[in-house]
């Protein structure tokens, strides 16, 4: 499908990308590129990339496709670099969590750029927690505009699609809206928990408390980058839960059962539409 491939980036999800690429045989070669030597030499000897280099001009020359997988706020400016870097025609994409802050700034006069935010990771982070088959099943958003190219959207698409996740398209806006109330905030709502959660109360922690706080141990660095870059996205999500909350407190300040039954009713009939352990 692809002649080589440039991840930049060789962490959770640069270095489960080259995995699965490899694993599929989409590409003829996958070059990889880190910031710390360690990181680009376990990539290899996990076989997540062919060979890789700390230098990131020769780690794109060749490519079809350079992909960055490196924390939000990093994207932009590497982007930038490899634009100018990589021959003409390059395509380059992205995996960031956040799509706003990133197209616009990549877009138009980057028209080879397209961005796309895989739905799949974990709490975990670096190449050690890199798994060939994180991808598989999940949801990929790719959020083209006016200026992004066709050619390249498509094969971003193919890239994706062969990766075994199901593609979808929406404005960038609109992903960041949603992703805030379907991650982000809950991100938030884990850390708040353990901030909230008396210490006597943690030391008891029940299977319920680990599954809503699960989250709670992902990298600082990435998710103070990510709340931060879609502020507005997730500081509106963050309105319509405080409206469910005082809903809340206003049933048990009335004692009023029925109301409850109904709230945790729906709740559960919402949640039961996912998959069994989804
Ligand atoms: P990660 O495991 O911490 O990996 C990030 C990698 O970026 C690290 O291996 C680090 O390499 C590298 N890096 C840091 N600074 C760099 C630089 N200046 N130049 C080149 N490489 C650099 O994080 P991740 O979870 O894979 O997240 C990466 C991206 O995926 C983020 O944009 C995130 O929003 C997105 N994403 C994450 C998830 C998730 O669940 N975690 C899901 C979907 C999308 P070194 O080891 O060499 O320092």
């Amino acid at each position: 499908m692809f002649r080589q491939v440039t991840i930049v980036g060789l962490g959770l999800i640069g270095g489960s990308l080259g995995l699965a690429i490899k694993r599929r045989r989409l590409a003829r070669c996958v070059v990889g590129y880190s910031r710390r030597t360690a990181t680009v030499r376990r990539a290899k000897a996990r076989g997540a990339i062919d060979c890789g280099t700390r230098d990131l001009a020769e780690a794109v020359r060749g490519s079809d496709v350079v992909v960055i997988a490196t924390p939000v706020g990093l994207i932009v400016p590497i982007a930038q670099v490899v634009a100018r870097v990589a021959a003409p025609g390059t395509i380059i994409t992205d995996v960031g969590s956040v799509k706003g802050a990133i197209v616009r700034q990549l877009d138009g006069a980057r028209a080879n750029f397209v961005g796309a935010h895989p739905l799949a990771g974990s709490e975990r982070n670096g190449i050690a927690a890199a798994e060939p088959r994180l991808f598989n099943g999940s949801t990929c958003i790719l959020t083209p505009t006016r200026c992004t190219n066709a050619a390249a959207l498509r094969r971003v698409r193919l890239l994706w699609q062969s990766l075994g996740t199901c593609v979808v398209m929406m404005p960038p806006a609109r992903h960041d809206a949603l992703v805030a109330a379907m991650s982000h905030l809950p991100h938030a709502l884990a850390f708040g928990l353990m901030h909230g959660t008396p210490a006597a109360a943690r030391r008891l922690a029940s299977r319920s408390f680990l599954d809503a706080t699960r989250v709670a141990a992902s990298d600082p660095r990435l998710w103070e980058e990510i709340l931060l870059m879609n502020r507005r996205g997730v500081l509106a999500a963050l309105r319509l839960l405080e409206v469910q909350l005082r809903g809340f407190q206003r049933l048990l300040a009335r004692h009023d059962a029925r109301g409850l039954h109904r709230w945790i009713h729906t709740a559960r009939r919402r949640r039961l539409t996912y998959h069994a352990g989804g």
